[in-house]
């Protein structure tokens, strides 16, 4: 795992320094992705790569590269550090220039970082399920920006974290969003909810392969947001993301959530989420 891209090159990540004056360093100024590698394969590359371009957009970030060009760079990071099963990390930011919160000039260049993680996907969290604790949704109002500002994503997790949970369940004026880095679904008398893709959420991938799922599977779906409440008297409750697919929550706030260990809605959509990655990168066993 010692190699990086860094700003279309693939480096020694020893010999890679970042500078301080980067506006992702001083201002959080920068946009981020993470995806998941299986049989060293990019699972949902191109939604992905198509988010992080429009991440850029909606910052007025240009990001030098192509999609393409992307798409082999990391092929290429994968490949020298030989990684079968992990993650891939990267982030672009606004540049390097002196601090000054105005755009720099366009003769500043996005920064490009990506790195190789290693991890086996959380079979144990995604059979058990994880404890959640819901906390008030603290956040700006872009949560749709994959931003590297994360520091209200941050702090909600740890007040979990300081709890005795595994995530922070979010809410704004008592309705749920998402999770500090997670989306949040409940399935209720058969049909499953999962807050619309607006700016109070991130548009997870995995979030979408599990819509797509509940169509194939002909399960029940809507895109509509629902309270605290609803959630409590939910059926079945999970979180979805790129490294925890489809995991079960088991309890909230220290209460069970639907009946702790029976998730046939769940187990049918994770079912199909691991056909999912099979079809693009091959049999996981
Ligand atoms: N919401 C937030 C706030 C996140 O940080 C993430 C990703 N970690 C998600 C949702 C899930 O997105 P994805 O399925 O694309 O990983």
């Amino acid at each position: 795992m010692s190699f990086i891209v860094f700003n279309g090159e693939l480096s020694k990540r020893d010999t890679i320094t970042v500078d301080i004056e980067d506006r992702g360093y001083q201002f959080g100024d920068g946009i981020y992705e993470v995806v998941r590698v299986y049989n060293g394969c990019l699972f949902t590359w191109k939604e992905h790569v198509e988010r992080l371009y429009a991440s850029a957009e909606k910052i007025r970030m240009t990001i030098p590269y192509t999609m393409e060009e992307m798409k082999v760079m990391m092929d290429k990071l994968i490949e020298k550090n030989q990684l079968i099963e992990g993650t891939i990390y990267l982030q672009l930011t606004r540049g390097i220039a002196p601090r000054n919160h105005a755009f720099p000039g366009s003769d500043v260049q996005a920064v490009l970082v990506a790195y190789t993680r290693l991890g086996e996907r959380p079979v144990k969290l995604m059979e058990e399920g994880v404890d959640a604790l819901i906390i008030e949704d603290k956040r700006w109002l872009h949560c749709d920006i994959k931003s590297l500002n994360l520091l209200g994503n941050v702090l909600a997790h740890q007040e979990a974290l300081d709890a005795g949970c595994y995530e922070a369940i979010l809410h704004r004026d008592g309705v749920i969003t998402e999770g500090s880095h997670t989306n949040v679904s409940i399935v209720s008398d058969g049909t499953v909810y999962t807050h619309p893709a607006n700016n109070l959420i991130l548009n997870g991938i995995s979030r979408r392969v599990m819509l797509k799922a509940c169509e194939s599977q002909s399960i029940p779906f809507k895109e509509e947001a629902f309270t605290v409440d609803q959630l409590m008297r939910a059926d079945e409750v999970f979180i979805t993301s790129t490294t925890l697919e489809i995991t079960p929550v088991r309890r909230i706030n220290g209460q069970p959530a639907g009946v702790e260990g029976q998730y046939p809605v769940i187990r049918q959509l994770q079912e199909s989420f691991t056909a999912a990655i099979e079809t693009e990168c091959g049999s996981l066993r």
